[in-house]
């Protein structure tokens, strides 16, 4: 797990990006990485793959995403997947994403189902199947030990296959250059020479929820007042861009393990285990180092009231510290702990007519009261999981002294200042309907008021899901790609979601 975050604060693989500072939280700034490789962020990122709920997507249709409800978007799900264990109403067993378990030779990962059990949530066989609600397996984009990122799945099968496909490595993208109101190609320096990329059909911008909505504004696409201010010309007045920036925010609920049993034994303290363990992997592509470790996790209501789950624990038989840069100094385990659908919203905004100056970034964390009373019962309800017989044998004390429970001015303080991206920025160029007058794109992913325009990556999404956001973005442009090559779209597909059989209890 640490190993796979060693490279989150080094600017040759990450665009380390920092927020703005984020009043409601103590005025911290938030260090936000994103993949700058091939693959972009699923080469660095956790490797969990999960979907959201169903009706996420439905609410993206009522949103105004026409042809996105849940029914529209599972056929490209398991269009994109193939899962370890075989295809079935919800996986798929042919696409190019492949999907595994983990071995669950750990016994924290049992500790964490059966403490959910005991607290009387459900079990969930697969929560990207009929089930979400429940504590049960992650999946996580592996192929025989080794990441099955965007590039591996997609990019490197095809590398020698198709004579016209051109990667251009270590470009930037500067500027979509526009004529009239149609997109004819794209400027970009690749090392310090300035290119151009003429398009014979169109331009699709995939730079993710950040670098997307920065270079449409760079290239006078936004809000026109705005870019007067920077002497832009406006090619198209769309306000919405970089408007509707939502993320997920979580905490760390970290305790002292009494049995050595966590990746603890892996670290630093333990040169020869890192060794081996590095070796085993180098050779056979087994041990502890093929796996994320985020192999258990869960998702619950945070009230009756609520439809589905609002709140997401992944489990890890370790701790994370800075974003993986510092290790652990003892046993522990952790539930990353959120909300999955906060109701602030943020923006991204630029700094300067430079397109190598990061965009200002404002999440405008906790900005409302609901987010914290949400965040409350997201602490409580994750302690009160840690508290259950199950973690008896294993669980020593709370790690941070901070984590105190008395009164809500204690967990609010608690999750002000040590609350963390789980890192998944999106909406920022929002797909919506057209008289929507913050939509950026159409349901077909073409941005508004400019031809041959489109935009394909987390920036799009209505709404953030109740979930990880790589296999969503990754089916988005599965579904995309039909509607650039023009075909029509695959069958809905209708199956069976599970309800709380009494939607007036909280479990
Ligand atoms: C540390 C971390 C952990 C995460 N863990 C998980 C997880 O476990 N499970 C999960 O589902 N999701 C996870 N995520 C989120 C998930 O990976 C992202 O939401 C998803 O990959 C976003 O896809 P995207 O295509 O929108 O953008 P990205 O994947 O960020 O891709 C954008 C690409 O465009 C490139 N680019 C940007 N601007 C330019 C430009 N101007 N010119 C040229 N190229 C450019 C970037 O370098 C990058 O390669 C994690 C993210 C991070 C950062």
């Amino acid at each position: 797990m640490n190993a796979l975050m060693y490279c989150l604060k080094d600017k040759k693989y990450s665009w380390c990006y920092e927020t703005t500072p984020q009043p409601r939280a103590n005025n911290r700034v938030f260090f936000w990485p994103r993949g700058k490789v091939m693959g972009g962020s699923s080469s660095l990122n956790a490797m969990v793959y999960v979907r959201g709920h169903p009706y996420d997507y439905d609410r993206w249709e009522q949103e105004g995403a026409k042809g996105w409800s849940y029914a529209d978007c599972l056929p490209y799900f398991k269009k994109a997947q193939t899962h370890q264990l075989g295809g079935d109403d919800y996986r798929g067993d042919s696409g190019p994403l492949y999907v595994s378990r983990g071995k669950w030779n750990n016994p924290l990962y049992h500790a964490f189902v059966d403490a959910g059990l005991q607290a009387g949530y459900q079990h969930t066989e697969d929560c990207n199947g009929f089930k979400q609600e429940g504590f049960g397996h992650f999946d996580m984009t592996i192929k025989n030990g080794v990441r099955c990122n965007a590039s591996m799945a997609y990019i490197h099968p095809i590398l020698s296959k198709y004579k016209n496909l051109k990667i251009s490595t270590n470009s930037m993208a500067t500027k979509v250059i526009v004529e009239g109101s149609k997109a004819v190609g794209v400027e970009y320096k690749q090392n310090d020479a300035t290119k151009y990329a003429r398009a014979r059909k169109e331009v699709i911008l995939c730079g993710g929820s950040i670098n997307s909505p920065q270079l449409l504004l760079l290239s006078g696409i936004g809000n026109a007042d705005e870019l007067r201010k920077l002497g832009i010309p406006c090619a198209a007045n769309l306000p919405g861009v970089g408007e509707n920036l939502q993320d997920h925010l979580e905490v760390y609920i970290q305790y002292k393990c009494s049995k050595p049993v966590t990746l603890y034994k892996y670290q630093w303290k333990f040169p020869w285990n890192m060794v081996t363990t590095g070796l085993q992997w180098f050779i056979t592509k087994s041990g502890a180092a093929s796996t994320t470790h985020m192999e258990a996790g869960s998702f619950f209501r945070s009230s009756s009231k609520v439809a589905h789950p609002d709140i997401q624990i992944h489990f890890l038989p370790s701790v994370v510290i800075d974003h993986g840069q510092k290790m652990g100094t003892c046993h522990a385990f952790q539930g990353h702990s959120g909300t999955m659908r906060a109701t602030s919203r943020g923006n991204l905004k630029l700094k300067s007519t430079n397109p190598f100056d990061s965009p200002l970034i404002n999440p405008n964390y906790l900005q409302t009261e609901q987010d914290i009373v949400d965040f409350r019962a997201c602490v409580r309800l994750t302690t009160e999981i840690f508290s259950q017989k199950a973690f008896d044998e294993f669980r020593e004390e709370v790690l941070d002294k901070n984590l105190r429970l008395n009164s809500n001015d204690e967990i609010d303080s608690f999750v002000r200042s040590t609350s963390e991206t789980a890192y998944h920025p999106c909406g920022t160029a929002k797909m919506g309907s057209e008289n929507d007058k913050s939509a950026v794109v159409d349901s077909k992913c073409r941005v508004l008021g400019i031809d041959k325009l489109r935009v394909v990556d987390a920036s799009i999404m209505p709404s953030i899901l109740s979930g990880n956001l790589n296999a969503p973005v990754i089916m988005m442009a599965e579904k995309a790609a039909d509607m650039i090559l023009g075909v029509p779209p695959l069958p809905k597909l209708h199956v069976p979601v599970w309800k709380p059989s009494d939607p007036t209890k909280q479990r």
